[in-house]
């Protein structure tokens, strides 16, 4: 049994999670200096974040934001029956997504924007479904909005990054630019009153997180500016699958700084459950309270 989506307020605006799948082997190997033993030293780690043994909790998971009376998705996981030769244990998947979508009280048909992170296949993989062998919108009645700089890179190509991406591309966003959903904007674009976009480049060259501000309240989901809450600990430690690990470093930096021993919520895009929580400094560095 799936546990019951966790929900959270900001201001006048509701989140609310929707989880695709757990998942904790791959993501204790994509960031390689997450060595057992090395997870263990960060004691609040446990035991949201880390199995007892050190191996990392993660999730794929979307959320949905209710906000002025629209609704809107942020990222859209792995999606079912895809072809992903790189990382098999996310393609080919026949999970109950949209089920569960539709017991947290909103139908697909019924989402008015969708926006993607960035353009990784595990943050677009639900864009679309199979309708009688074709790749179709499965929220037929939103916009997609895309960053027009990462969709101009990822639209090439580029020899660096991996196959699966690419199949990404192919059957995840290329549908919905050819059915005419996509909007192209700037890596800040404001949604509606109380979101916007806010640039953090490096895990892909024009990733986005996603800035929630509401009533005075305020409130962040990441996308992968951290894969995991281990890396509020040891921000310098990149995972394999960035573009540019460096500018990774530094954007993370960056962010922890802007939120730290503040109100935000931080929503983690890939944190297990309970997902959010606040930057805190502590003697031994900065820590995420739940
Ligand atoms: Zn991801």
């Amino acid at each position: 049994m799936a546990k019951p989506s966790l929900r959270w307020s900001v201001g006048a605006v509701e989140i609310i999670q929707i989880v695709e799948m757990e998942d904790n082997e791959l993501f204790s190997t994509f960031i390689p200096e997450a060595k057992q033993e090395k997870i263990r030293e960060i004691k609040w780690l446990f035991p949201h974040f880390a199995k007892e043994n050190g191996k990392l909790r993660a999730l794929i998971q979307s959320f949905l934001i209710k906000s002025n009376g629209k609704n809107i998705v942020i990222d859209t996981c792995n999606g079912n029956g895809k072809e992903r030769p790189n990382m098999p244990t996310w393609g080919n998947l026949k999970t109950d997504f949209l089920k569960r979508f539709t017991d947290s009280g909103v139908a697909p048909e019924s989402i008015d924007i969708v926006v993607c992170t960035h353009l990784h296949f595990d943050h677009v993989g639900w864009n679309t479904k199979l309708k009688k062998d074709k790749w179709a919108p499965t929220f037929p009645n939103a916009k997609y909005l895309f960053s027009k700089e990462e969709y101009e890179y990822w639209i090439k190509k580029p020899e660096k990054e991996m196959i699966d991406d690419f199949n990404g591309i192919d059957d995840s966003v290329t549908p919905i630019v050819q059915a005419g959903l996509a909007e192209f904007v700037a890596d800040d674009y404001r949604i509606d009153e109380n979101t916007r976009l806010m640039p953090t480049p490096g895990h892909t060259p024009h990733h986005i997180s996603v800035v929630i501000e509401s009533q005075g309240k305020k409130a962040i989901i990441t996308g992968d500016v951290m894969h995991h809450p281990c890396q509020i600990a040891r921000q310098e430690w990149t995972t394999l699958v960035d573009t540019y690990p460096d500018q990774t470093i530094e954007t993370r930096k960056r962010f922890l700084n802007g939120v730290k021993d503040t109100e935000t919520l931080v929503i983690g895009s890939h944190f297990a459950s309970p997902v959010a929580g606040r930057v805190v400094s502590s003697e031994q560095g900065l820590e995420f309270r739940v």
